[in-house]
């Protein structure tokens, strides 16, 4: 593919409104001096900590996560994707701005990307899909890399190897829209496996989420371990998938085997 120039790169900085994108993606600004501000969607943020600069059209997390950038670091923080894809969604998207089409951009058709989890995916396909994006996730996002290095988990092959995964609300966005058939499908099952609560939101929301994966290969449980400060009291630090505990033979094994690769639990 050709590289995209520089030039091209600046202009969509500088001319794809911040606000419309932090807006689109459900955070509500309000006006604060010469800023916007709204709740921060990467962590449960309490006190309004995301600022938006339309000076300098520039997003910044002052909470937790300590994150932000241009609209590109938006994209590629909200969509999980790389720069490069980044920049190619939001030049699909201005350009039919520019040509006078905003009514007719739909999110889910000219720029979304292919949903992590398949509608046709079988139960443990979806959870392995679900696992397999957490992970991807985790690997992009500096603040969850800096928990567990913190916590000193910090051997990417123990990473790799355990699908150690990180839920920031994205997969909820890259799933087909609830008021398609298609989306409406896909969450559905993906309530009933646990992932998505009945309020829509992520089960595993602002959490380290360990996988239980059997000899198999099969899913039996996820554990989350939430990292974000400042939470609410009585939080709980620590949730399972709803029902039953599938994994507890395997989860005993995966912590031994965890063990000979770091020497302090992540689970304290
Ligand atoms: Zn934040």
């Amino acid at each position: 593919m050709a590289r995209i120039p520089d030039s091209e790169i600046e202009r969509l900085k500088k001319e794809v409104p911040v606000e419309r994108l932090v807006m689109g993606f459900g955070v509500e600004l309000n006006k604060h001096g010469a800023e916007w501000i709204g709740t921060c969607p990467f962590h449960e943020d309490k006190t309004p900590s995301l600022v938006v600069s339309l000076k300098t059209n520039l997003w910044h997390c002052l909470g937790a996560c300590n994150v932000g950038g241009s609209t590109i670091d938006w994209v590629m923080k909200t969509k999980g994707v790389s720069f490069r894809h980044a920049v190619e969604l939001l030049r699909a998207d201005h350009s039919s701005l520019a040509a006078g089409e905003a009514r007719v951009v739909k999110k889910g058709t000219t720029a979304k990307l292919d949903a992590p989890v398949k509608a046709e995916a079988d139960d443990q396909e979806a959870l392995r899909q679900v696992v397999a994006y957490y992970h991807q996730t985790l690997k992009e996002s500096p603040e969850a890399l800096r928990y567990l290095e913190s916590r000193g988990l910090t051997h990417p092959e123990m990473l790799e190897r355990f699908q150690i995964g990180f839920a920031n609300r994205t997969l909820g966005y890259r799933l087909p829209d609830k008021n398609r058939k298609e989306g409406a499908e896909l969450r559905g099952r993906l309530q009933t496996l646990g992932i998505i609560r009945e309020s829509g939101h992520e089960h595993f929301m602002g959490s380290i989420v360990f996988p239980v994966i059997s000899l198999e290969g099969f899913v039996t449980e996820m554990y989350g371990r939430k990292i974000t400060a400042g939470l609410r009291v009585g939080t709980p630090l620590h949730t399972y998938l709803p029902g039953p505990h599938r994994g507890g033979t395997r989860k005993r094994c995966w912590r031994r085997r965890k063990s000979s690769c770091a020497s302090r639990s992540s689970t304290r």
